[in-house]
Formats: structure tokens, C-alpha cells, sequence
């Protein structure tokens, strides 16, 4: 295995991009975290902006959020803002809080030695950084970050952006290119292989090849993540907007049974045409709601993500004569414990999660109480939604969707009189295997 890193020196002469010659604005910084680096300046420290913020400013995109590098230790920094907290161990940085904003402000850290044996530094066996905690200067700073265009720093000083690692150019040619030797750097942090697809997909950009060819054959290292980071970093991949593409990146990649080896498990099926559509579709929508402003839910994600595994579990439990609604129950407990394992699901999102699945049999019940009682159940728009893109994929009966909207968007004399039909004999699930409506029938109903 190689160990150095190429383009790792810090030694060499950055090149300083001065304010003229790029576009990166004042206006187009959040006044928080313009305060924090000026507060910091001020106090006679440098103060930089890093990462996404930079990165997204001279792609003349809207960042997210805005982070904040200087040479003042946390404890310093910590004492300049009455509204900061130190948080983290295994890296640790300070957290300035204005309102619903936070401004991360982390120290530049040295860069890690081969035979390092500095207690504030731990890696384990496999390489794995455990805790970061050793400060060095902005340069060594630059070639510990994970990729070229994450390492821009914004000068507040000057207002230049100042580049060691050929950041511009990558940012220039659409390229994510992992820092020094990729190897070594995903093996410090396994998670840099989701980031590296995140990014890709944001920012509609090319992982180099280099970086790329590793990733299969790292992939397993996922496994030694915790499922709380997982859990984050799910919802980072799946909720900020590019889903879509994320999924696709993350399949070709290798990385999407890493997550959730159980979907793609079912996923790998012979016979499936339209669960991967089902994924796809309702990741698409997600985008679009994000795109629009609308609020995203991970107990959703969580729902669509597992659908596949639980669904055909509790078709193999319904065929061994267990209830519809027991069956389901059964299979979620079945894959929720083991699935579990791999990324977590605080029990606040994984409830309503299991809500939606436990819904799903019920909407057989077409009128009468039943039908009433759904209808009036706290999670039943989130279901309904739920049902109306399992129709859309082919999966579940388009009429029992299109009753379903037409009894809750219909006034109280509808409803009532859609309440009181007989329930018809009919309205049995359809199969996997069903085609898609929109080929076989046209028009639906
Ligand atoms: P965004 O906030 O838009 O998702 P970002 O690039 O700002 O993207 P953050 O997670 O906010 O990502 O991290 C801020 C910066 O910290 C990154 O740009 C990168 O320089 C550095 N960084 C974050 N995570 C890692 C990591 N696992 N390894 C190395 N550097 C990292
Ligand atoms: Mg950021």
C-alpha cells in the first residue's frame, strides 16, 4: 500500500487567488458567520471560511451552511462567544449558535505522521482515524480535508481564497478529487465514500478515476462505522435535494448495500422492474419537494427506503396463513432489528415509519367504520401518499388509490356517501408481478 501522498506539502507555495480575480462576495455570506470571522480577526487570529461554503460561493451556488477554520484553539474560541459550545471528542470544535444558525468553527489540525504517536491522535488497526485533536498550521490543515474543492479557504483578512491543493482547478473541470492517496484516506475515514458520492451528485460532478477505483474495493469498511453517523449521513444523502442521482451514484458505487443491504437484496431480484422504480419515483419526489421548500420527512425515506424487504417478507408470512396486518407487523419487527444494525433509526422517526407499513393493508378497507377510522388516523396522509406511489409504480391497485383521493378530497356529502358503498369483493392487492398500469391501461381507472 502506498503511503504518501502525493500532492500533500505543505511547504509549497499556495497559490492566493486575490479578491479581484474570483467571485466570491461579502453579500453572499451569512452576516453570522461574516460576525464570527471578523470577531476572531479582530481578536488578532486568523479567520478563514472553508469547505461547502467556499466551495458553493464560487460555483455561484447557495450554500448551505457556512464553516469557519482559524488558528485559535477551541477553548479560545469558546471564550470570544458567549453563544458557542465546545462539542465533539474524537474531533473536537466549537459550535457558535445564533438562532437557528450555527457556525462551525473548527482549528487547523496538523498533519498525521506515519508513525505519529501523538495522544491526541489515534488511529486504529485498519487505519482509521479515531480522534484528531493535534493543531498545526492552515496549510497542514488544507491536506487533511477530504477533497480538493473542500479546500478553499476564504481569507477574511484580505478577501483572497487561498488554494494548496489545486481546488480551482478541480472546482473548474467538475472534478472530486480525494486529497493525497485515496487508499489511505478512505481507510482514515470510510465515510469520505459517501461523501464523495453526496458531492458527485450535488454538484453534478465527476469522481477522478483514481478516487473512484478504490471505493468497490473499500466499501466493506462501512461496516466499522457507527450507525448514528450512518444514520446522519443517510439523511444528508437522501434528504438534501439530490436523492435521486445519490442513489444511482450509490448503487454503482457499491456503497448502497453498505446501508441498506437488505433493500438491495431485495432490489437484486429477478422479477423487479418496479420496486427499483418504486425507490427511484419516490426519491424523485423527495427532490422536488425539497426543490420547492416543502418539508421532507425521515421517517418517509425510512418507509420507502425498506419497503421492498418488509413487503415481500410479509407476503412469505401472509402465505403461511398469517393475517394481512399481523404479517406486516412481523416482517417490519423482522428487518427494522436487523436492519438496525447497519445504519441507526432514532424511535422517533422509526414509529411513524412503521405506521405507514401497518397502514398499508388497511386501505383494502374501502368503506364503512373501517374506512372511517383510517381516514381519521393522525399518519393517514402520510399513508395515503405512501399508497398513491405504490399504485403509481405498479405495485398497488390504481383504483384503491384513486378511491382513496377521491374520498378524502371529496366534501363531507362524498365522503359519506363513498363511507356507505358496499365494500366490493374486488379490491384484493395486486402482486408483485402486476404490470405497470400505465402501459397495460391506459387512463387507470
Ligand atoms: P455541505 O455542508 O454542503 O454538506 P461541506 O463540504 O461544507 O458540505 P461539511 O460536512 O459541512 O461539508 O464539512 C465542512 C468541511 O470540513 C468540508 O468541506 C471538509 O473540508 C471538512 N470535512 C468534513 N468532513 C470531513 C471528513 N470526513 N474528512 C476530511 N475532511 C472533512
Ligand atoms: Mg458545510
Amino acid at each position: 500500500m502506498s503511503t504518501e501522498r502525493p500532492q500533500a506539502d505543505p511547504a509549497s507555495p499556495a497559490t492566493i487567488i486575490p479578491r479581484p480575480d474570483h467571485n466570491v462576495s461579502r453579500q453572499q455570506i451569512s452576516p453570522n458567520a461574516l460576525k464570527v470571522l471578523y470577531r476572531l480577526s479582530n481578536a488578532g487570529f486568523q479567520a478563514y471560511l472553508v469547505g461547502g461554503g467556499v466551495r458553493d460561493l464560487l460555483l455561484g451556488r447557495e450554500p448551505k451552511d457556512f464553516d469557519v477554520a482559524t488558528d485559535a484553539l477551541p477553548e479560545e474560541v469558546h471564550d470570544l462567544f458567549r453563544n458557542s459550545r465546545l462539542i465533539g471528542r474524537r474531533f473536537r470544535l466549537v459550535h457558535v449558535r445564533y438562532g437557528q444558525e450555527i457556525i462551525e468553527v473548527s482549528t487547523f489540525r496538523a498533519l498525521h505522521g506515519e508513525d505519529d504517536e501523538h495522544p491526541e491522535r489515534h488511529l486504529d488497526d485498519s487505519g482509521r482515524i479515531l480522534r484528531d485533536n493535534v493543531f498545526g498550521s492552515l496549510a497542514e490543515d488544507a491536506f487533511r480535508r477530504d477533497f480538493t474543492v473542500n479546500a478553499l479557504y476564504y481569507n477574511i483578512a484580505d478577501f483572497s481564497v487561498v488554494d494548496h491543493v489545486d481546488g480551482v482547478r478541480d472546482l473548474r473541470d467538475g472534478v472530486l478529487r480525494l486529497i493525497g492517496d485515496p487508499d489511505l484516506r478512505f481507510r482514515e475515514d470510510p465515510v469520505r465514500m459517501l461523501r464523495a458520492v453526496r458531492f458527485a451528485a450535488k454538484l453534478g460532478f465527476r469522481i477522478e478515476p483514481r478516487t473512484a477505483k478504490v471505493i468497490p474495493d473499500l466499501s466493506d469498511l462501512l461496516r466499522d462505522i457507527p450507525p448514528a453517523r450512518l444514520f446522519e449521513e443517510v439523511l444528508k444523502l437522501f434528504l438534501g435535494g439530490y436523492a435521486a442521482q445519490t442513489f444511482e451514484e450509490l448503487l454503482r458505487h457499491d456503497l448502497f448495500r453498505q446501508l441498506f443491504p437488505f433493500t438491495e437484496e431485495a432490489l437484486a431480484h429477478e422479477e423487479n422492474a418496479f420496486p427499483l422504480t418504486f425507490v427511484a419515483k419516490a426519491l424523485e419526489n423527495t427532490d422536488a419537494r425539497v426543490a420547492e421548500g416543502r418539508p421532507v420527512t425521515p421517517f418517509f425515506l425510512f418507509a420507502v427506503l425498506l419497503w421492498e424487504p418488509v413487503r415481500r417478507r410479509a407476503e412469505v408470512l401472509e402465505s403461511q396463513g398469517m393475517n394481512p396486518s399481523e404479517a406486516m407487523r412481523v416482517a417490519a419487527d423482522e428487518i427494522c432489528e436487523r436492519q438496525l444494525q447497519y445504519v441507526a433509526l432514532p424511535r422517533r422517526f422509526s414509529t411513524p415509519m412503521r405506521e405507514v407499513w401497518q397502514l398499508q393493508p388497511r386501505f383494502e378497507n374501502r368503506s364503512g367504520k373501517r374506512a372511517q377510522r383510517l381516514l381519521a388516523h393522525p399518519r393517514f396522509r402520510a399513508a395515503y401518499d405512501f399508497l398513491v406511489l405504490r399504485a403509481e409504480t405498479g405495485e398497488a391497485d390504481p383504483d384503491l388509490a384513486a378511491h382513496w383521493t377521491r374520498l378524502q378530497e371529496g366534501d363531507a356529502d362524498e365522503q359519506r356517501a363513498l363511507l356507505s358503498q358496499p365494500a366490493p369483493k374486488t379490491g384484493k392487492r395486486r402482486r408483485r408481478g402486476g404490470r405497470r398500469r400505465t402501459s397495460g391501461n391506459p387512463g387507470g381507472e
